[in-house]
């Protein structure tokens, strides 16, 4: 067995926690060196860019608190210290200013992770932190050394203080698929089984629908699942539906699955106007005017909300004005169930904060520190998980120091 012989700190998972934290290592003095099971690191980091890269959120710190689960003091500590606006002034340090969009979401300029994923790493290389790529780590040895498996067979390391930054298990393909958790539990530590959150739902789209509009969005819509009603986006997909609005009321849609209560949601295709104004606008149309130009002039849908009325009416639309305003403003959706995790955009479950001391280390392995995602946090989408990740792996890196320091 090969051993890496290293003074420094080590941080196992190349995405935004474990960066984050090897920069802060990095600029305390520390030989860090960062280990990733991938040949390239933050690979999942790449594909976020794809959405626009919502980094962050604009919203005053305290609302910005309220949207983690569990409201644990740990996370918080983390996220007040490096705070939303922290995080804007660090990219526009790397050359990637940022700007708040319609939604209080921020986005880098470029719209995209690559130039900022690009700059990151030229600066932790210029800082001297050593990335071992295709390290996959499977554990400890029984006497301490972390192992990992490589292509050149089993290599061991013996760092002065190690974090743990393997992310969940959503999009497995990307580097994080959750193998640490036997290893974990192996050790004795409990941990909350890792399910999808920010996840899409299944459709059975008739293949006409599916075939004409999956890829498309249906803008500005309000989805309403019992007394829960979200405003936002939806994307229509081959298999079902996924966006925002879905996200945002996962939990309710979950509960009204597991009730069988799939049917109990609808899509308010024109959320801005009231059912009256809507049926009062398709009662003004010329006589002989066709359905399909009805319901693009005078309701003012897109052509994806239009075939998506059509899905939710079943045969055929009602000719109706009033009945079409009904269908408009609440069109049934029947979704069948959540899509898999390997399709979410986050996992829940992980490493309960009851298993770590304040500074992100793990009670059960004095030396061993925990950041990102896999601690057992939620968030919806929005910017808060990237924002949650970036902000543990800097605490957890201060904790690292700290513990490096003791006398
Ligand atoms: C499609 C998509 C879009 C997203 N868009 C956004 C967005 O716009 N805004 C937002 O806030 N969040 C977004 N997210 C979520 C965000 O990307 C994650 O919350 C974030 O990447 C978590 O960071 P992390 O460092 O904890 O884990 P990860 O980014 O998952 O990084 C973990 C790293 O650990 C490595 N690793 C795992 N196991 C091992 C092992 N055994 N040995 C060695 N290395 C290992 C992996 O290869 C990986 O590089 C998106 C996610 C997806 C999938």
């Amino acid at each position: 067995m090969t051993e890496h012989h290293e003074s420094g700190p080590a941080v196992i998972g190349g995405g935004p926690a474990g960066l984050m934290a090897a920069e802060v290592l990095a600029r305390a003095g520390h030989a860090v060196t960062v280990y990733d099971r991938m040949p390239s690191p933050a690979r999942k980091l790449l594909i976020a860019g794809r959405g626009g890269l919502n980094l962050t959120h604009s919203e005053p710190l305290p609302a910005f608190l309220a949207r983690y689960q569990p409201q644990d003091g740990t996370l918080a500590g983390a996220v007040g210290s490096f705070p939303p606006e922290a995080l804007r002034a660090w990219c526009a340090d790397l050359g990637q200013p940022t700007f708040v969009g319609s939604s209080g979401r921020v986005f880098p300029e470029s719209f995209k992770a690559s130039p900022l994923l690009r700059a990151w790493l030229a600066r932790l290389d210029g800082l001297g932190v050593t990335l071992r790529t295709r390290h996959r780590f499977v554990g400890w040895s029984e006497t301490g050394a972390v192992l990992f498996e490589t292509p050149e067979g089993r290599v061991a390391a013996r760092p002065a203080a190690l974090l743990l930054a393997l992310g969940g298990a959503s999009w497995p393909r990307l580097g994080s698929d959750g193998a640490w958790v036997p290893v974990l539990e192996g050790q004795g530590i409990p941990v909350t089984p890792l399910r999808a959150s920010n996840v899409g739902f299944c459709v059975a789209w008739s293949p006409v629908f599916a075939d004409r509009f999956a890829g498309q969005p249906l803008k500005r819509i309000a989805l309403s699942v019992g007394e829960h009603r979200v405003r936002g986006e939806a994307m229509i997909t081959a298999e079902g539906i996924e966006g925002g609005a879905l996200y945002a009321a996962s939990q309710a849609i979950r509960s009204a699955l597991a009730e069988g209560m799939g049917g109990a949601i609808s899509l308010d295709l024109r959320p801005d106007l009231a059912e009256a104004a809507v049926a009062q606008a398709l009662g003004n149309t010329r006589p002989g005017e066709s359905l399909a130009n009805r319901l693009r002039k005078a309701a003012g849908l897109s052509p994806v909300a239009a075939g998506f009325l059509r899905e939710a009416a079943g045969p055929a639309l009602p000719g109706d004005a009033a009945a079409l305003a009904a269908l408009i403003k609440a069109a049934p959706l029947r979704l069948l169930a959540p899509r898999p995790i390997e399709r979410a955009i986050s996992s829940v479950g992980g490493v309960p904060f009851g298993q770590v001391d304040d500074r992100f280390m793990l009670n059960a392995r004095p030396g061993t520190f925990v950041a990102g995602e896999m601690l057992d946090w939620d968030a919806p989408t929005g910017g808060y998980l990237l924002q949650g990740a970036f902000a543990s792996g800097r605490a957890a890196a201060e904790g690292m120091r700290a513990w490096m320091a003791r006398p």
